[in-house]
This record gives structure tokens, sequence and C-alpha cells, in this order.
């Protein structure tokens, strides 16, 4: 009878832990390990990810690991499989994940994710050899269209499309930034698609070389693109943005957004959305500096994570 009474006990008390648990969530003081998915080296998710990843370790009880990666839609599958915890992705691919459209429609939609903020403009960079002067004079040249697995490649493609043009008018290759930078350098390829945040490294340790330019998508072309792909937006790149690139171009962008698991604890999420607002460190590396609550939830066309929602709200 005493040995029932002792199993009855200690069940309750598990019951009880597992029910407190549910209540409260993690308990204080227990280490979480978040994995965040970047990019490519020399991208700006991945300067992103480590400076988010420093002010995450020092100011909460956390693990982080920034894991590089080809970009936004090998993002959404390490998010998919559950080896990674956060991610940045372009809100593009993300809204084709979440849907289960576009370059998604044959693995089905995921929908186990949320939107944590809109983090800064993607603007599309057709990078080119000087004397290179336009989109379509890319016609039997060798370009780079982004890594596998990239966003960058999803943004080439329909810029190809607006122009009437596709993988069978260009020798495609399919680079990482770096990569591309080196292929540029060494005559190897004439041109790649960047998709980055302005300045994005690799094409700033390019352009000092003095050989390369930026294409401008035409006012026409931008048009029908956003008509079919609204997630684009005009962007102009400004003037010397870039050194030894005196003229300004006009293209179009997208959104870089953090997003969450579904399987993240709400209130380390709400831990993470007041660091990424508050962090000076985080500002300093992003493109558009401190990030506002209004531009935060521009081009979010997926849930919005509560405790993001909660924190806008205040
Ligand atoms: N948006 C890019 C992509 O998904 C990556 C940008 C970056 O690494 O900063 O292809």
């Amino acid at each position: 009878m005493k040995k029932y009474a002792a199993v009855l006990c200690a069940l309750t008390a598990v019951a009880v832990l597992l029910v407190t648990y549910q209540m409260v969530g993690r308990p204080r003081g227990l280490p979480v390990k978040i994995r965040i998915a970047t990019g490519g080296e020399s991208g700006v998710y991945h300067a992103y990810g480590d400076a988010l990843a420093d002010a995450l370790e020092r100011q909460m009880n956390v693990t982080v690991t920034a894991i590089p990666s080809g970009g936004s839609v090998d993002n959404i599958h390490l998010l998919r499989n559950g080896r990674a915890e956060l991610a940045f992705v372009q809100n593009d691919i993300m809204t084709y994940a979440y849907n289960g459209t576009n370059l998604f429609s044959t693995e089905g939609a995921f929908k186990d994710f949320f939107a944590v903020a809109a983090l800064y403009p993607e603007t599309c960079q057709i990078v080119a050899r000087r004397g290179i002067d336009g989109i379509t004079e890319l016609k039997g040249r060798r370009v780079s269209v982004g890594h596998e697995g990239s966003g960058t490649e999803l943004n080439a493609l329909q810029i190809l499309e607006a122009y009437n043009m596709s993988y069978s008018d260009i020798e495609v290759d399919h680079l990482s930034f770096a990569a591309s930078v080196a292929a540029f350098k060494e005559g190897r390829i004439d041109a790649f698609f960047c998709t980055a945040g302005v300045p994005t490294p690799a094409i700033r340790e390019l352009s000092a070389g003095g050989e390369a330019r930026i294409l401008n998508v035409g006012d026409a072309h931008a048009h029908s693109l956003i008509s079919v792909y609204p997630y684009y937006s005009r962007q102009t790149i400004p003037a010397g943005a870039y050194p030894k690139i005196g003229d300004e171009a006009e293209t179009v962008a997208v959104k870089a957004t953090l997003v969450a698991s579904g399987s993240l604890d709400k209130e380390v999420v709400a831990e993470i959305v007041k660091i990424l607002f508050e962090s000076e460190e985080v500002a300093k590396v992003s493109p558009s500096g401190k990030i506002d609550r209004e531009s935060a939830v521009e081009g979010v066309l997926i849930p919005l994570h509560p405790a993001a929602e909660a924190f806008f709200r205040k």
C-alpha cells in the first residue's frame, strides 16, 4: 500500500511540474540553445547574425550559434527540418514558403514559423563588368544567379523574366557572393546577381578595383515585375554607396525579415525582440540602423509572432 502511495505521490509531483511548465514556460535560469540560419560570409545576413548572436548571449541565458547557409530558401529548410530556431529570410521567399506557392509548390506549405520583424531593404544588385550597359546585354554572357538555396536566384529569374529573358539566354553559374567576386576578378564571369542590404561587403570589396558597375532595372520593366510579384518595391542605390561606382542605380528591393520557429518559447522570443530593437551593436551592422516599429511590419504577409505583436503594441 505504502509503495502505491509513494508512486502516486511521485506521479502527482511530475504532473504538477508539467502543468506549471506549460503555464509559465521555460523555468528561469535554464539555458536555451538557439541556432540562427544566416547566409554566405560576404553577405549582410552573416554579419547581422553574428552581431545578434553576441547580443543575445550577452543579455540572455542562451547559447547562440550563427549558421552559414546558401540564403533564404536554405534557411526555410533549416527551420522546417528543426535545424534552426531563428532565420533571416527575404519577405518574398517567406511568403511563398508559408503559402506553399512558387518554388515551394512541390514540397507544400510550411506554417510553423512567425515573422519577428522586417529588418531592412535587400536590394537586387546586378553587378556587371564596365562596358555592359543594360540587362539585355547580359545575353550570351556568363552570369552568376546566386548560390543554390538563395533567395537571390529567384530574384534573378524574375528580373530576367521581366526582360523576356531566361536561363537559356545566359551561361548560368550558381555562386555565393564571395565566389562571384572571386570569379569576376579572375574574368570567369561577367556579371552576378546579389540581393542583399546596401552596402554589401562582397560588392564593396569588388568595386574598389574599379571594374564593376551596377545595372538599372528600367521603369517599365520594374513596373511589370512589381505588378506580377508585389513583394518588390522600387529602390535607388545612391552614387557613392560603393567605392569607385560613381553613378546611382535604379533597381528593386525586397525586405530582409527575421523569423522564428514555432517551437521557440514565447518568452524567449519576447526577450529577443527587445534586444533586437534596443541593441546598439545590432543597429551598427544593420543597413537601416535602428529598426522602428512601423517599418518592422512592412512587407510582412505571414503571421507576426505574438511576442513581437505585444512589443509593437506597447
Ligand atoms: N537575401 C540573400 C539570399 O537569400 C542573402 C543576403 C545576405 O546574405 O545578406 O539570397
